[in-house]
């Protein structure tokens, strides 16, 4: 499987008509496509979860890149979500249990390394720190004594040491374009190299290029959109993004040439993309209506932009004893509720009922100045009578453009972008090519959820009961049928272990790739 993260056919049908992608053009007529539907927020590290595992965020646990703690004097800290925060098991493990084993590169949540039978190398991790990110041990020496790359080039802060980001200025925008090449040109060839040397049943790849090429340059790429003054830079950049595509064809090349005749492949992505065109200030619309109290003596002025060193701050500017309803990231897309710490400061759980309900109807009733809805809809994922693992967003929101939130405080809680940027959507991409499947096929939409299955079932083993997908059986050719597991769930998790929170530096390098990606405006 190789997932690539945002990709949507709405960008690569029409560069493939172009010609910019001629083995993926030939993957598409040689199998079946169909969009692939995301998780409720179809953000990253939720998607991704949910593809590996076959479960719902609220089964899995992993909502977004960070997630809020409730202190007890009724403050709110955000963590750091990572492998130990994954409730549920996954397809890897599954198929370890099954007697095979997994290749597993680059993808969110894999840090620590969990032992494995195979490879596992952890996306999302910044280079100082990818040892630990890597099973079995020894792999990270071959890796780091490899000539085709610098072994750095796999960290989540490539680049970073070279400048100081405050947000991404016009003249490092080729530099950036580069960065992603390098990083999933090294990525490629640790899968080669790994699916020659010493093959594994699965192998799976997340090439993160493509998210983080339209997050900034979407502009560039969607001909509704305006890219900006024309001239040789926007002839320039618009020809270097085209160009990373053609080098993500070839990508795809060498990894399916390097897998051998015969072997099914799948490419995947976490959720689609599309353009956002204004920005709302989910907390600024909280504190206009009394639930949110921005801190009064200055410390928490979020007027100005942020600073991306002052981001780890940002719940600073939140004035906690007399909150009690918050959104804590932009890229949760969420409103949580506070819980009552026992002062009386937050929502208790006898009031909870009447308060989310009062909230939801505002939120629904909100409008523009132009009296027109805010909100294309939104989630109350605690009423929806299934269990949840905390901390589970109260409400999730569906932006009418399909953005991102903004935190920080505004003099006006909607406001238009100069220009458009990328964002995400639900409808990603699934292409499966290979002896099991139909050949010139599209068949209705999937969802990320039936992908587990899918593997389990092409690998002839049972697809433990508790996933929640199917097996897209219109998509494969007679004769590959699941295997039903009886009673069989895939195994639970172990209860969270004792484990030192991510260092200020591992957190600070985080919210910097956020901050860049437009998760922080
Ligand atoms: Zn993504």
């Amino acid at each position: 499987m190789i997932g690539l993260d945002g990709a949507t056919f709405s960008l690569l049908s029409p560069l493939s008509r172009q010609g910019h992608l001629p083995f993926l053009t030939g993957l598409i007529k040689s199998g079946t496509i169909a969009q692939l539907m995301s998780t409720r927020n179809p953000l990253t590290p939720p998607a991704w979860t949910s593809m590996t595992t076959g479960v719902s965020p609220e089964a899995h646990g992993i909502y977004d890149f960070l997630r809020p703690a409730f202190l007890e004097d009724g403050g709110v800290f955000l963590k750091i979500n990572d492998r130990r925060d994954n409730h549920a098991e996954t397809v890897f493990s599954i198929a370890n249990r099954g007697g095979k084993r997994a290749t597993v590169l680059n993808f969110f949540g894999f840090y620590p390394a969990p032992e494995l039978d195979g490879h596992v190398a952890s996306g999302f991790v910044p280079w100082k720190h990818l040892r630990g990110g890597i099973h079995p041990p020894a792999l990270f020496d071959r890796l780091r004594a490899s000539e085709d790359f610098d072994y750095r080039d796999l960290g989540m802060d490539i680049g970073e040491e070279k400048k100081v980001v405050q947000g991404l200025e016009a003249d490092e925008h080729e530099e950036w374009i580069e960065l992603q090449n390098v990083r999933d040109k090294a990525w490629t060839d640790v899968m080669c190299r790994l699916l020659e040397e010493d093959p594994t049943d699965l192998a799976a790849i997340v090439l993160d290029g493509p998210d983080k090429i339209q997050h900034l340059f979407w502009r560039y790429l969607d001909p509704e959109c305006h890219a900006g003054e024309p001239g040789e830079q926007t002839e320039k950049i618009t020809r270097l993004v085209t160009e990373f595509y053609a080098r993500m064809d070839d990508n795809i090349r060498r990894m399916v040439e390097a897998a051998g005749p015969g072997t099914n492949v799948l490419i995947t992505s976490d959720h689609g993309f599309g353009p956002t065109t204004e920005i709302v200030y989910i907390n600024q619309w909280l504190a206009d209506r009394g639930y949110l109290h921005w801190r009064e003596d200055g410390a928490g002025d979020g007027r100005a932009q942020l600073a991306a060193d002052k981001l780890k701050d940002h719940q600073a500017m939140i004035d906690w004893k007399r909150t009690v309803a918050f959104c804590p990231t932009p890229s949760s897309n969420a409103i949580f509720i506070k819980p009552d710490p026992g002062d009386g400061s937050g929502i208790s759980p006898d009031r909870y009922m009447e308060f989310a309900l009062k909230l939801r109807e505002e939120l629904l009733a909100w409008t523009d100045d132009q009296g027109e809805k805010v909100l294309a809809g939104l989630d109350m994922n605690k009423m929806r009578g299934r269990a949840f693992i905390e901390p589970c967003p109260d409400i999730t929101l569906k932006l009418r453009d399909g953005g991102f939130v903004s935190i920080i405080s505004s003099d006006a809680v909607v406001k238009p972008r100069a220009l458009a940027d990328g964002t995400h959507r639900p409808e990603g991409i699934f292409i499966g090519a290979g002896p099991a499947f139909r050949q010139d096929e599209q068949v209705d939409p999937l969802n990320l959820l039936d992908i587990a299955p899918l593997m389990l079932t092409l690998l002839g083993l049972p697809v433990p009961k508790n996933l929640e997908g199917r097996v897209p059986q219109e998509a494969l050719v007679p004769g590959i049928t699941a295997t039903k597991a009886g009673q069989a769930r895939s195994a639970a998790s172990q209860p969270a272990e004792e484990r030192p929170e991510p260092s200020a530096e591992e957190r600070e390098v985080l919210l910097r790739q956020m901050k860049k990606l437009g998760y922080m405006d």
